[in-house]
């Protein structure tokens, strides 16, 4: 180890993953000249009201590469520079529709400034000057976008919570024995916890939507499977399958995904991620599918 050390001095060729995080607030609105004000309200919803909203957007930008002889991949002031000049300066307090030519939707290539088309967006205008590896777009704490500058491949997570009671017991098990491996959450009266739940889907980003799938259905599908029936539940008599399962964070999150994998493919997206918040100590991450979008771990204290 210190032979390492020695002959790196400060580091240099060492590789390292850096994030940066900038925040602008802008406005848009989700309309299609091609489609009736009726179609634009059914597709769009809220988002597609006069004179359009806003958000306090923050972007994780993270780069890679060697550390030089001062111990940095990059310059971080330098980073700062390139992302307020590409990005936030022009973006912030600016209407998202107008500000550019990308999503100039009276053009025929033009498409809406979803959360996941603007990653993408910033993706093409940032590449040039920063070693991307990837981009993170919150719109809200509630949802959010991730990029890997994989053609028009996006990710998108929504965040959703319901409070929901359980007890931890295996029912061929005599109480001693359940208390021996569950501890306090064998008691045979239940507690409850106030659970967060991840959803990721993958899909491609569409060339005229700008969305990887229809957000109003997405929600909708997580309402009725999950959130309307687990909300102020017990869990073990209230779900059916939680008879006969001991609902642990990771059956819950395993049943949840096993639930929503195939509505979300009838979307036209793929479910990628669960992250069940059991509470601020622990949580089940399960990855639907086989390949694990590592950077959606990426370290973002302030989130
Ligand atoms: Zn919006
Ligand atoms: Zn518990």
């Amino acid at each position: 180890m210190n032979e390492i050390i020695s002959s790196n001095k400060h580091g240099k060729g060492r590789s390292c993953v850096i994030t940066r995080r900038a925040l602008f607030s802008s406005s848009h609105r989700y309309w299609l000249p091609e489609l009736s004000a009726e179609e634009n309200s059914k597709s769009f919803g809220k988002c597609s009201l006069m004179p359009g909203h806003g958000h306090n957007y923050k972007l994780i930008v993270s780069m890679t590469g060697e550390l030089n002889q001062d111990g940095m991949v990059l310059n971080l002031s330098e980073v700062k520079h390139a992302i307020k000049e590409k990005i936030s300066s022009q973006l912030d307090f600016a209407c998202l529709n107008n500000v550019w030519p990308e999503f100039d939707i009276s053009k025929t290539e033009g498409f809406l400034p979803t959360t996941e088309a603007l990653t993408k967006v910033i993706w093409s205008r940032l590449e040039s000057e920063i070693p991307l590896i990837s981009l993170r777009l919150y719109e809200n704490e509630s949802l959010w976008a991730d990029y890997l500058g994989n053609h028009m491949e996006g990710f998108l997570t929504i965040r959703k919570h319901f409070s929901a009671a359980h007890r931890l017991a295996r029912e061929e098990l005599s109480q001693t024995e359940n208390e021996r491996i569950y501890g306090k959450c064998a008691r045979t009266h239940g507690h409850g916890h106030n659970y967060f739940v991840e959803i990721t889907v993958r899909g491609k980003i569409d060339t005229r939507t700008g969305m990887i799938c229809d957000l109003t259905s997405l929600e909708k599908i997580v309402e009725d499977y999950v959130i309307e029936p687990f909300d102020h539940s017990f869990l073990n008599k209230d779900i059916k399958y939680f008879q006969s399962c001991v609902p642990t964070a990771e059956n819950i999150a395993l049943y949840i995904s096993d639930m929503l994998k195939e509505p979300i493919k009838s979307i036209g997206a793929n479910l990628h991620r669960i992250n069940l918040q059991e509470s601020p100590n622990n949580a089940a991450i399960i990855y639907a599918e086989n390949a694990q979008l590592d950077t959606l771990s990426i370290n973002d204290s302030d989130s």
